[in-house]
């Protein structure tokens, strides 16, 4: 199925079920309803323009007209390409320019991001951009009444692009994975056949629609099953999530672990209703096992599930399963998707090493994307001739074929012919009480190749931890060649936008010793 024809279903299926609620301006469309504002939009965008294989920019915090677009863009066979709302000129100048966007759908403004100033600012140096409108403003009104009654709905071909999303840059520069209609609709559909999703189900989906969590395991999942998409607030709000949970009577709530804790920790967390949640999703990081647990027994989300998954593949390969016990949903990232394939393999040999040894992740099949937009040299390091994508990321496969993850090929630190990986040093260091966070790289070093840097957030930095105290900490605990040779205090990490840890950066910073 194209997205279009899958929508087209579901309205047959579903007319008067709700589709889609936000709940900050209290609108609601049911399935007839939510159609017809797609089609409204897509023959308005048609009318502008726009035709198969455009590129259509989307640059917004979740709002109901985000969703429009992103199923419109699909019906008339554009190419969203969706822009992270953290970005800044200059990042979005860069999207702008990489993927010829020709037109730009944005916010106004939120919070302290003035989206329109932004804009109006690049868009003069972007000769491709003819476009620009925004949401909320007469120029969307304008935009929409250009629509004629017709529906557009071109023949597409399942295979053709739909998305191009970019990578979170953890590891260099963002890369735009062009996809399919093919690899999001059905990476949407099984990870929601997996926890049984139905029209039944009323998804609460806090995380940004811009990335692939928000758009393709929320949006996706939910419609091709014919359940509601509820946005709680226009960004992340703990206090504002629960509310719409117990409002809306959601029986689904997606988050990062981080926005689990924030819920937890809401002063007030005991006097919502969160009894209607049965299931949910945990994805992007590792979950402390008291997190899952209290998320579980207090939040009633005894069906809860963690994917793992990257941005090239779709996004999801791991899937735990709603009856898999705790220690599998915090010490795994559950087990291979239906209609994938995944092995682990001996990054140097690419040969497939044995169960419970560690090995680069490899996946294949539906889910693996086109390819990197006008990359051909990246899209070519990043699958191989057999159509594996390597995911740079390195994992055990225990014998019940459930994966664990032990951290990124790039992290890896090799201190004279050992491999070490940082999160198994990282998790050890959490322990000590000076330590309030903590991040291990490797530097170069001239005898032993690598050595190991501990970079270190002190709990109170008027009586930060020593090289000394961390040795004396480490002592017998763990091989002497993990334990770090050399520490810096630090106030906080290099982050990126998506709020993951840019350790290349602390790798360069400290390189010269
Ligand atoms: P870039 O590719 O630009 O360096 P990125 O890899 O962080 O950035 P994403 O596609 O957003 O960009 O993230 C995918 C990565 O996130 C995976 O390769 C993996 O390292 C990490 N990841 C995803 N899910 C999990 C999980 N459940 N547990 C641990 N790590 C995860
Ligand atoms: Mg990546």
């Amino acid at each position: 199925d194209t997205i279009g024809a899958n929508l087209d279903r579901a309205v047959a299926a579903w007319p008067d079920r709700e589709a889609l609620v936000d709940v900050p301006s209290g609108r609601r469309w049911t399935y007839a309803e939510f159609a017809a504002r797609v089609d409204e939009l897509a023959s308005a965008l048609f009318n502008s323009g726009v035709t198969t294989g455009d590129r259509v920019g989307i640059w917004a915090v979740n709002c109901p007209e985000w969703v429009f677009t992103q199923y419109a863009t699909a019906r008339i066979g554009a190419i969203m390409v969706n822009i992270n709302p953290a970005y800044r000129t200059h990042e979005v100048e860069y999207v702008l320019k990489q993927s010829g966007i020709r037109l730009l759908v944005a916010s106004v403004s939120h919070k302290t991001s003035d989206y329109r100033a932004m804009a109006e600012e690049v868009r003069g140096r972007c000769p491709e951009l003819r476009e620009v409108v925004y949401i909320g403003d007469p120029a969307w009104d304008a935009l929409i009444a250009r629509a004629t009654p017709d529906p557009v709905h071109p023949e597409l071909s399942c295979d053709d692009p739909v998305n191009i999303q970019y990578t979170s840059g953890t590891t260099g520069f963002p890369k735009g994975a062009t996809l399919s209609h093919h690899n999001i609709l059905n990476n949407g559909y099984f990870v929601g056949e997996l926890i049984d999703y139905s029209e039944q189900d009323r998804v609460c989906i806090p995380v940004p629609f811009y990335h692939c969590f928000g758009m393709v395991m929320g949006n996706l999942a939910a419609t091709s099953h014919g359940a509601c998409m509820v946005i709680p607030a226009p960004s992340f709000d703990p206090a504002a999530t629960l509310r719409a949970v117990q409002q809306e009577r959601c029986t689904s709530l997606y988050g990062v672990p981080t926005m689990f804790i924030a819920e937890l920790n809401l002063p007030d967390f005991a006097s919502y209703d969160l009894t209607s949640l049965r299931t949910g999703i945990m994805a992007g990081s590792p979950c402390p096992v008291e997190v899952m647990k209290r998320v579980v027994a207090e939040m009633h989300m005894e069906q809860v599930s963690i994917c793992y998954g990257m941005t090239e593949t779709s996004p999801v390969s791991l899937q735990t399963r709603m009856e898999d016990d705790l220690e599998h949903r915090t010490g795994t990232v559950g087990r291979v998707l239906p209609h994938i394939e995944v092995k682990i393999v001996d990054p140097a040999t690419g040969v497939t090493v044995p169960r419970g040894t560690s090995g680069e992740l490899c996946t294949r099949g539906y889910s693996v994307m086109l390819g990197y937009w006008d990359e051909p040299e990246k899209t070519a390091e990043a699958i191989d001739r057999g159509r594996w994508m390597h995911t740079g990321d390195l994992a055990v496969m225990r014998d019940d074929g459930y994966v664990e993850i032990v951290g990124r090929i790039k992290d890896m630190i090799i201190r004279g012919g050992e491999n070490i990986y940082p999160r198994e040093i990282e998790e050890f260091l959490y322990g000590h009480p000076k330590v309030a966070d903590v991040q291990v790289v490797g530097v170069p070093h001239e005898r032993y190749g690598e050595e190991v840097l501990a970079c270190v957030i002190p709990r109170d930095p008027a009586d930060p931890l020593t090289l000394a105290e961390l040795h004396a900490y480490c002592d017998g605990q763990l091989a002497h060649y993990k334990v770090p040779s050399r520490l810096e205090l630090l106030e906080t990490f290099p982050m990126t936008v998506s709020g993951k840890v840019r350790k290349i950066e602390l790798r360069e910073r400290y390189a010269a010793g």
